[in-house]
């Protein structure tokens, strides 16, 4: 696929097969809000569990956690999110729209032409209130990121864990972010997932694992599929870094609207645990027993969002093309982030065929996510399996009752291979791990 997906394509995909639906659609939808369908929070979840894999589970240097969405209000004074977390407001006098000022070109409304209001500064966490009183003081914030949570658990973690640094901390969570536009489906969202890790290390060493961070994460997204040419690293400038950081690279993909930010990776320095300290009054800091000195360490923090990847992963895989003058349309997706690994299909709802199925389906489905489709012609399940990006299929035919062998199609090469019932599972762990398919192997035939 060379041409530019175009995003309508893939919103209209996403409906039509229980991907992601606009929320509360029966009311008319919730502006930038979406729900994750069956086939889609499978995808997610897969985008979440790879991330998990490869940042915490393949590493000693790395453990989990699971922080609160909610948190004490001195956590956003500390952190400069109640001064700093703001983007600059204005209003159209005429149709009271509003827009983000740096975001308008001109004085005028976009939309009107209507004069706009001078810039004030707009906060972009959401408040509610804890507790049954509405009143200041019992005010708290949903969490605009997941870091904060990270930052003040530093002490916890540390002491409990018994590791040494350089050591990661890694959460996956929902954010919020009261944006003042949104848009591009679930690109920008004001409720969205993250997915990031605070490395906590030595002043000093500081340069060489932002780097370390920047390559490893630059590569994570290349190995689950997504094109290089598609991805690109952009160094802030010093204008453009937040209060917090020292440097900053953005890992941004081509989207249909154009190159947009996926990922930030930012050399934190020891803003964060410097803030706490002090208005906390708690101590915060590292003793390094080999060395014999006490400092505060400094923070590497790759931060991507979930939503945005699997944006880009359904862009990248996604290709219409045409097989034996017919069009398919396909999602080439990496094998592991597939929604749905196998799915069995008999070639008709036949009384005869079911309960060979039904024991393929019951063989295959605790070790494999496993769908199983008898409605309609065998062509239309294929194509809709090939629409959600199902890496293989297995049919049952006729045949399969007598020679006890069922047939196994391979997503991108279409290629058949004929395997007996009682080798399925083995046979599909080793081509879902890259072995050669026939004459292709799954994935390598898309990496070309
Ligand atoms: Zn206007």
């Amino acid at each position: 696929m060379s041409d530019k997906v175009d995003m309508d394509k893939i919103v209209s995909l996403c409906k039509r097969r229980g991907l992601i639906f606009p929320s509360s659609e029966i009311y008319g939808g919730l502006a930038s809000c979406w729900d994750y369908g069956p086939v889609g929070v499978e995808l997610k979840r897969n985008v979440k569990d790879a991330w998990w894999k490869a940042v915490v589970h393949e590493r000693d240097d790395v453990v989990g956690l699971d922080t609160s969405i909610m948190m004490h209000p001195g956590v956003w004074a500390a952190s400069g999110h109640i001064d700093n977390f703001t983007d600059p407001l204005v209003e159209c006098k005429s149709c009271h729209l509003r827009w983000r000022a740096d975001a308008i070109e001109g004085k005028k409304c976009p939309e009107c032409s209507g004069e706009l209001t001078e810039p004030r500064m707009f906060n972009l966490m959401f408040k509610t209130f804890m507790g049954p009183v509405e009143e200041e003081a019992s005010m708290v914030y949903l969490r605009p990121e997941t870091a904060q949570g990270i930052f003040v658990n530093f002490e916890n973690v540390v002491t409990t864990s018994r590791k040494k640094l350089p050591l990661g901390i890694a959460q996956i969570g929902k954010s919020f972010r009261n944006e003042i536009t949104t848009g591009n489906f679930i690109f920008r969202t004001r409720e969205f997932e993250h997915m990031e890790l605070e490395y906590f290390v030595k002043p000093g060493t500081d340069k060489e694992w932002l780097d370390y961070w920047v390559k490893e994460r630059f590569d994570w997204y290349v190995e689950l599929g997504i094109r290089k040419e598609n991805l690109r690293l952009r160094q802030h400038g010093k204008d453009e870094l937040a209060h917090y950081a020292k440097d900053c690279y953005d890992i941004d993909y081509l989207f249909p609207m154009g190159w947009s930010e996926l990922e930030g990776i930012a050399n934190r320095g020891d803003f964060d645990l410097t803030q706490h300290a002090k208005c906390s009054g708690k101590e915060l800091s590292y003793y390094d027993a080999e060395a014999g000195e006490k400092y505060v360490p400094y923070v590497i923090e790759p931060s991507a969002g979930v939503d945005r990847s699997v944006l880009a992963f359904l862009v990248d895989a996604y290709e219409e093309e045409e097989i034996e003058g017919e069009k398919r349309t396909v999602l080439h997706l990496h094998p592991s982030l597939a929604p749905i690994k196998v799915a069995v299909l008999p070639l008709s709802r036949n009384e005869k065929l079911t309960p060979l199925a039904k024991e393929v389906f019951k063989q295959l489905c605790p070790d494999f996510v496993t769908d199983y489709d008898d409605s309609q012609s065998i062509g239309r399940r294929y194509r809709r399996q090939d629409e959600i990006g199902t890496p293989f299929c297995v049919t049952i035919d006729f045949e399969s009752l007598e020679d006890k062998q069922v047939t196994i199609r391979e997503r991108d090469s279409l290629a058949q291979i004929r395997v007996p019932v009682g080798e399925l599972k083995k046979v599909i762990e080793a081509k879902l791990k890259g072995e050669a398919f026939g004459a292709s192997t799954l994935w390598a035939t898309r990496q070309k």
